[in-house]
């Protein structure tokens, strides 16, 4: 095995030199600096010995036939679109990283018993139109034709961007594969979070990408002179939103696994010399698994019941989002742990509370996640970093697993 670490960095740092500003780097969905890097990585491909394609969607898909042409094939890829102001590796690392595993495959002319593909997705991040995960939306067959009518910050419409990057909107359909085609989807990405450098491993198993929930929550009280009422009588609605923040972080912190966050908080009338009549804030709970959430998110509107009892106050939650739990298939995470042994690491599992790509495509293949340890556990920023010697190990571990790789059973 030959996979080459070095290569893969400085692919995904030429992956970087295409953005919208020249001091950083933002990539949306159907811009030139995607076209230009849908250029780029299909040239990988063919290197690679891959066959290449744009979907409908604008995902780039190289495929390298197995041992006879038209088996269903092993997916592997993530996302080349990036957040405002991004770093380099989230996304582009897994598809880059993929190419390299098949590219070695290629130069030792072997083909195994199933086809690979690795793809490239347009949008994961939504940064543009404000809906996540349209490529692989719409590969699973789950893409909504509303959305091509969503606008952008400038007013122009999906539909009509993609027009100006060559796909035909009333084509999306197109790019939906036929689960009997996909055996299964792998994705290697960075963690995004801390958990691997402060247990000192490069790579770890992803056992779920997180379900959450979000709610806009308001708390209303009765606004009064900051100096004349006295503290006895007040409905003081900050300091109710104050408590159930409180609340959110000591339930969290009690439910293994699960994470809630209050991140954003406005009171009114907003004065210095005003007691806060009226509070809303943000909620975002998530948890690994669909059922752990619900009790967490349950406990969290009795918590704020009873505060709102107690101070004379009420809070009202409204949802604004809820998204499942994608489980990775415990066949994938046992091959990808044999993969990691066979490295010589010891083996870490963890959940993603961040979105992944699999969350679309588990509707129609199974999922399995590799995370490699960023520096800091910081992404979506420009300081992202990763090491050249744990991009290598997370390499030869997707390698091992896919030339070991067995279908789970579904
Ligand atoms: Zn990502």
């Amino acid at each position: 095995m030959a996979i080459d670490a070095q290569r893969i960095c400085d692919r995904c740092e030429a992956l970087a030199r295409h953005s919208e500003q020249p001091d950083g780097l933002t990539r949306v969905f159907l811009s030139p600096e995607q076209r230009a890097v849908s250029d780029l990585v299909r040239g990988w491909m063919g290197a690679a010995g891959m066959d290449t394609r744009i979907d409908a969607i604008g995902n780039v898909i190289g495929r390298y036939e197995g041992e006879r042409p038209g088996l269903p094939c092993l997916m592997l890829g993530s996302h080349l679109d990036t957040v405002r102001d991004a770093g380099k590796y989230d996304g582009m690392l897994g598809v880059v990283a993929a190419i390299e595993c098949v590219a070695d495959l290629s130069a030792r002319a072997v083909r195994l018993p199933f086809a690979l593909e690795v793809i490239g997705f347009a949008d994961e991040e939504g940064v543009r139109f404000s809906a996540t995960l349209l490529g692989s939306r719409a590969v699973a067959g789950t893409f909504d034709p509303a959305w091509l009518d969503k606008c952008d910050a400038a007013g122009v419409a999906m539909r009509a961007a993609m027009q100006v990057s060559g796909l035909d909107p009333a084509r999306v359909a197109d790019a939906a594969r036929r689960p009997d085609d996909v055996l299964a989807y792998v994705e290697l990405h960075i963690e995004q979070g801390p958990v691997l450098e402060a247990e000192g491993l490069p790579v770890g198993v992803v056992t779920a990408i997180s379900g959450g929930n979000r709610f806009n929550v308001e708390v209303v009280g009765m606004a009064g002179h900051a100096g004349t009422v006295p503290m006895g009588l007040r409905r003081d609605a900050l300091a109710a939103a104050a408590e159930c923040a409180l609340a959110v972080e000591r339930l969290a912190r009690s439910m293994p696994e699960v994470v809630g966050t209050v991140g954003r908080i406005e009171a009114l009338p907003g004065a210095i010399n005003v007691i806060p009549g009226r509070v809303r804030f943000t909620l975002d709970a998530r948890a690994p698994g669909d059922e752990l959430r619900e009790q967490a998110v349950a406990a969290m509107r009795d918590a704020f019941e009873a505060i709102a009892a107690h101070r004379d106050v009420t809070v009202t939650l409204a949802p604004i989002w809820e998204a499942r739990t994608a489980a990775c298939a415990p066949a994938l995470q046992r091959q990808l742990t044999q993969a990691i042994h066979a490295e010589g690491v010891r083996v870490h599992h963890l959940p993603s509370g961040a979105g992944h790509d699999g969350m679309a495509i588990v509707a129609i293949a199974p999922i399995g996640m590799l995370f490699v340890r960023c520096t800091g556990g910081i992404s979506h920023h420009p300081a992202e970093a990763v090491t050249v010697g744990d991009v290598g190990i997370a390499a030869r571990v997707l390698a091992r697993f896919i030339a070991q790789f067995v279908p789970p059973h579904r």
